[in-house]
């Protein structure tokens, strides 16, 4: 343990008792588990019910923007404002290719089938999406999900050659990791579709109980997606993320992993 935090510790043991001590942790700023809200695709519905939900909670999220996406042309400023509010804009590829050959991917279209990309190009359209978000946000830190969670063209991980590029890449796996599990090329999720207010609070104090990382996915968020939660469930979420902001670190998915990073390099980068 670093010698500052465990003053910081050593204090909240004396006010607060061996409870406290045993349940906070460092990475996640002191507090006792940490929760990332994703929203994939660049829809309308984000600006629209997400965006204000997490403004008016003082909440921040991570937005994993398809560059292609006519959302993204036709409404520009409001993703600036967005970002300037402290939301993260993420990387969600320019096409958002995903690999067609596989069973159940009937939805895609020749022209954005991974399985017919060469690595280069998936890599290219990756940092030319970088390259417009940059321009959105001025910021050159942020974080990359794999459309359809695919990580590979032809048994290659295409996110090896970007990883210099990112802090880290969100994929679609269900789980609650420590930050020492957390693989920083892969992270875990859970995605939503169509559950209550009581599951998306159940995996939260599931985090806070095993001092894990909660990484929720949304997409509809009271429609404008085949993939929806409601705005009294994502409402209900909120509610309660905000009444335990003391004992939960919550924070845009590029801050979150530059911690993890930190961390996991034993705290070699904390100067
Ligand atoms: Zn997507």
């Amino acid at each position: 343990m670093r010698f500052l935090s465990h003053l910081t510790l050593a204090a909240a043991f004396l006010l607060a008792g061996p409870a406290a001590f045993a349940q906070t942790t460092s990475v996640w700023n002191n507090k006792q588990c940490a929760v990332v809200l994703t929203y994939d695709d660049a829809i309308d519905v984000d600006l629209d019910n997400a965006i204000p939900a997490l403004d008016s909670a003082k909440l921040r999220g991570t937005f994993y923007l398809i560059g292609s996406s006519p959302v993204l042309a036709k409404r520009l400023p409001e993703w600036r404002r967005a970002a300037q509010r402290g939301h993260e804009l993420g990387n969600h590829a320019l096409m958002h290719p995903c690999d067609g050959s596989l069973p159940g991917r009937g939805f895609v279209t020749p022209d954005n089938d991974l399985s017919k990309y060469t690595v280069s190009r998936a890599v290219t359209e990756i940092r030319a999406n970088n390259t417009l978000l940059t321009a959105i946000d001025g910021k050159t830190a942020r974080t990359f999900a794999y459309p359809c969670g695919d990580r590979q063209i032809g048994g290659v991980n295409f996110y090896d050659q970007l990883k210099n590029d990112f802090v880290a890449a969100r994929g679609v796996t269900g789980g609650l990791q420590t930050a020492s599990q957390v693989k920083l090329d892969d992270i875990d999720c859970y995605s939503i579709n169509g559950q209550d207010g009581k599951y998306l609070v159940d995996l939260v104090k599931q985090a806070q109980q095993s001092h894990t990382l909660l990484v929720f996915l949304f997409h509809g968020v009271g429609g404008g997606h085949s993939l929806n939660v409601s705005l009294a469930a994502h409402r209900q979420l909120l509610r309660y993320l905000k009444a335990h902001e003391k004992d939960i670190y919550i924070a845009p998915m590029v801050e979150v992993a530059e911690r993890i990073r930190v961390a996991q390099q034993g705290g070699a980068a904390r100067k």
